[in-house]
């Protein structure tokens, strides 16, 4: 769940800075396929099958395409997705240079697993399509789009399902929020967690706020499917017009 930057200072530095160390198969953002990844044809068919299956039948995944396609960034599968391997326990990544999403294959098992990863990383996807994200250079932006990546993604409404019976449901989602943002960014960024903290706090609560392209906290697979039913229908509404 990392985003890097389309960060052009001296390659070292921005492989130890931005995350690329975690994504070995990458190489300054370049799109790039090792032969090594196609010697793991078993995981890099079964991340394809997971990816596609959905692409095509998350209501999450499924909204933010459309968005995107509405904003002129429509998402091709073979060249907008990547699945690799990925070093630690990394479960994808959004390269901004390259505007891919990473998917790690090595690392992702199971469908509801992948579902949240496409959504998580299509709302970075989303987000670098709409604004121009300084990815790099503005920690702010960075902070944002972690939050609304967190926040829409599901990442934190699956844990409230299990922990839903020992906490405030609000404020366990916000408490959620802001650790996993703040996570993400002292992943790829090399600075402390007072600054990190700093940042998150600053913006957390306009973009935790912002629920574009949902209109809504998507709690649930049932949020989504409203959600998306309701992005269907506006789009329909206007195009009567
Ligand atoms: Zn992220």
């Amino acid at each position: 769940m990392r985003t890097f930057p389309n960060y052009t200072m001296d390659q070292t530095k921005q492989e130890e800075e931005c995350g690329y160390d975690l994504f070995p198969e990458r190489n300054q953002g370049e799109y790039k396929k090792s032969v090594f990844t196609k010697t793991f044809f078993t995981f890099q068919h079964k991340c394809q099958a997971m990816l596609h299956f959905a692409m095509e039948t998350s209501p999450y995944a499924k909204l933010l395409l459309g968005a995107m396609k509405n904003s002129g960034c429509k998402v091709f599968k073979e060249r907008h997705f990547s699945c690799e391997d990925c070093s630690g326990t990394v479960s994808g990544g959004f390269d901004a240079a390259s505007s891919q999403i990473v998917l790690c294959q090595n690392n992702i098992h199971q469908q509801s697993h992948m579902n949240r990863v496409v959504t998580h990383e299509l709302i970075h996807s989303f987000d670098h399509c709409r604004a121009h994200v300084d990815w790099f250079n503005n920690l702010r932006h960075l902070a944002c789009s972690e939050i609304r990546a967190a926040n829409l993604s599901g990442d934190c409404s699956f844990i409230n399902e299990v922990s839903r019976l020992n906490f405030g449901l609000k404020e366990h989602h916000q408490e959620c929020v802001r650790g996993r943002a703040l996570r993400s960014i002292l992943a790829v960024r090399k600075i402390s967690r007072e600054e990190a903290e700093k940042i998150v706090d600053e913006v957390f609560d306009s973009c935790f706020n912002d629920h574009a392209p949902f209109g809504r906290i998507p709690h649930s697979k049932e949020d989504a499917k409203f959600a998306y039913r309701d992005y269907m229908n506006k789009d329909r509404y206007y195009a009567n017009l």
